[in-house]
């Protein structure tokens, strides 16, 4: 008998005009499952769905089933987001519109600033790359969907420091909005979680800095690991040859 999680397939509402789906696909990078977004505003029928999750007809039944959809975004390309969208999009007759656009249907891709207008809601779209290059958030009253470059808990994995870093410092000028991530549980305040995420990663980018100047400036990735993280766990050195990797092609690239 399996046990089923108590969340799976229920819309749970979060702010006034944002409620959430969570798939049913647990895993290490996804967290308890993919958040899908149902945004509607006070009386109306027309909602907005952020990320469809993957092509998992149960789950986009539930979704499709939540009322009509007037538009579907997409918060970034990687499959646990967009996956499901064209299935939605074909149930629904709504366009999907996203950063990058190779993912748009009947629709024009994303712009940073731009301020998009459906079922009665206002988003305020900011490209915030970092995780991917095309990865957007989306501002929504006093909320903001981070999609996958802020989680509800954990750091997320990068594609580029740098482009992270000046993200981070983009979210932290953002004052008193909750946190809609796209895996884990909503966060009170996306101000204070970008400048811990800033503080923790330019406190990593220090170690590496000192360890390179124990090693030499031509150090490989495991050598800094090896050093930096002498006192974890070696079954972690593998992921943190990854994050090092970055760390170095940041650090020699700036
Ligand atoms: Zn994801």
């Amino acid at each position: 008998m399996s046990v089923v999680h108590p969340a799976y397939g229920v819309l749970r509402a979060v702010t006034p005009t944002a409620s959430v789906m969570l798939e049913d696909n647990p895993g290490s990078m996804t967290l308890d499952g993919t958040n899908t977004w149902i945004l509607r505003a006070p009386g109306q029928a027309e909602s907005i769905v952020v990320d469809p999750g993957y092509e998992d007809v149960e789950h986009l039944t539930r979704v499709a089933a939540c009322g009509p959809v007037a538009l579907i975004l997409i918060t970034h390309h990687h499959p646990d987001h967009v996956q499901g969208a064209s299935w939605l999009a074909e149930r629904t007759e709504a366009p999907i519109r996203a950063f990058d656009p190779g993912l748009c249907r009947d629709a024009k891709p994303l712009a940073h600033a731009e301020t998009v207008t459906a079922a009665g809601l206002d988003l305020q779209v900011l490209h915030t790359p970092g995780h991917t290059d095309d990865s957007i958030c989306l501002q929504l009253d006093d909320a903001v969907l981070t999609g996958d470059s802020i989680l509800g808990r954990g750091t997320t994995v990068i594609s580029s420091l740098g482009h992270y870093l000046d993200t981070l410092r983009l979210l932290t000028t953002i004052p008193d909005a909750t946190v809609l991530p796209g895996h884990g549980a909503e966060l009170p305040d996306l101000g204070t979680v970008a400048a811990e995420y800033l503080a923790h990663r330019e406190q990593r980018l220090d170690q590496v800095r000192n360890a390179l100047v124990q090693l030499g400036p031509d150090a490989s990735a495991r050598q800094v690991v090896e050093l930096v993280y002498a006192d974890v766990d070696k079954s972690l050195w593998g992921p943190a040859e990854w994050s090092v990797q970055a760390q170095l092609e940041y650090l020699r690239s700036s």
